[in-house]
């Protein structure tokens, strides 16, 4: 497996990340005890760096993973991320993440800012002030954002504050807000110049380009200033396909049979269209029409935002 520095932040990170979304409350639901043992395989067979955030709910899953470690996981690179908007929310949020994954130092922390435009630095300046502060202080490593907005990869890159971009970009250009696919490659180009350091999400659009998975993994691995890649993973036959083809092994037939599973989104009939799910997408892929909520494929990443709010348990990711 292939390691690089992410930017200047002097982390070294495996350029497969584990994704952890999908395993988590949020999708499949797996509990730590199902979902931990298939992280700690991956640690074991040279993947190095994690990606989570306080809203997954994953942090049981990633100390599960830890347990028995020599050095408790210390090794591991863990990238966290909040959607706390104020300097106290924030605090608590790394407070959380340093005490559930056992850990005194979180190695990167991330304003979790999925939709937003780059007001987003003005809206939520407490929590990046809070981010520098702790940062200081030794308690996270490297501070940075994750987004779907091509308008925040650019600010961004002129912010001292910011160690970390986590953009998404994938080969249908999926997700991309505030602007093109080609902007977005442009914008992570001129970020890695300015000496960011950058790791890419939805690669494989939240599961919608997994029936060729080599050419959309292989599109952004090859994009210039990206250094890791986080894949979402939920069972042994993707970790070993993705490890396959990170490390450039043959892939059997089978095994690439078996992880072509595609994700749909169901609304199920006793959907009341209260709108909650509405309000939640990133991406403005649900409406509510004739009293129902209506899912926009063209527009859906699958991130399963939307299910956890819905207050009738309407939405599943299947
Ligand atoms: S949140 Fe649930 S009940 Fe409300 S509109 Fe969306 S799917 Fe329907
Ligand atoms: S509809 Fe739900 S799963 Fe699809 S992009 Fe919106 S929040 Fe994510």
């Amino acid at each position: 497996m292939k390691k690089r520095e992410l930017g200047k932040t002097g982390i070294t990170v495996s350029e497969l990340c584990f994704g952890v979304l999908p395993m988590g409350p949020v999708q499949y639901g797996l509990s730590p005890e199902e979902g931990g043992p298939i992280i700690r395989e991956a640690l074991e067979r040279g993947v190095n760096f994690i990606d989570t955030a306080q809203a997954y709910n994953t942090y049981p899953h990633i100390r599960h993973a830890f347990k028995g470690l020599p050095n408790g996981g210390q090794d591991v690179v863990v990238s966290t991320k909040a959607h706390a908007k104020t300097y106290r929310d924030m605090e608590a949020a790394i407070e959380e993440a340093r005490s559930e994954l056992g850990r005194d130092v979180i190695d990167i922390f991330l304003i979790h800012a999925a939709r937003e435009d780059s007001k987003v630095f003005a809206d939520r300046r407490g929590a990046l002030d809070c981010l520098v502060d702790m940062k200081a202080r030794g308690k996270i490593r490297a501070v940075g954002v994750s987004t779907h907005s091509v308008d925040v990869v650019r600010v961004g890159t002129n912010m001292p504050e910011l160690d970390v971009i986590f953009p998404i970009i994938n080969i249908a250009g999926l997700g991309i807000l505030h602007g093109t696919r080609e902007e977005m490659e442009q914008a992570i180009a001129a970020a890695a110049k300015a000496g960011k350091g950058l790791f890419a999400m939805k690669a494989l659009g939240g599961g919608n380009l997994l029936t060729d998975r080599k050419a959309a993994l292989d599109y952004v691995r090859g994009l210039p200033g990206i250094s890791a890649v986080a894949v979402g993973m939920i069972t042994r036959d993707e970790l070993e396909m993705n490890l396959r083809l990170f490390n450039g092994e043959e892939v059997p037939s089978d095994l690439a049979e078996r992880t072509k599973r595609q994700k749909r989104l169901i609304v199920q009939y006793f959907c009341v269209g209260c709108g909650t799910c509405v309000e939640t997408c990133p991406n403005s892929a649900m409406t509510v029409v004739d009293g129902i909520a209506v899912n926009d494929k063209s527009k859906c990443i699958l991130c399963g935002y939307c299910a956890p709010v819905c207050p009738q348990f309407a939405i599943r990711l299947v």
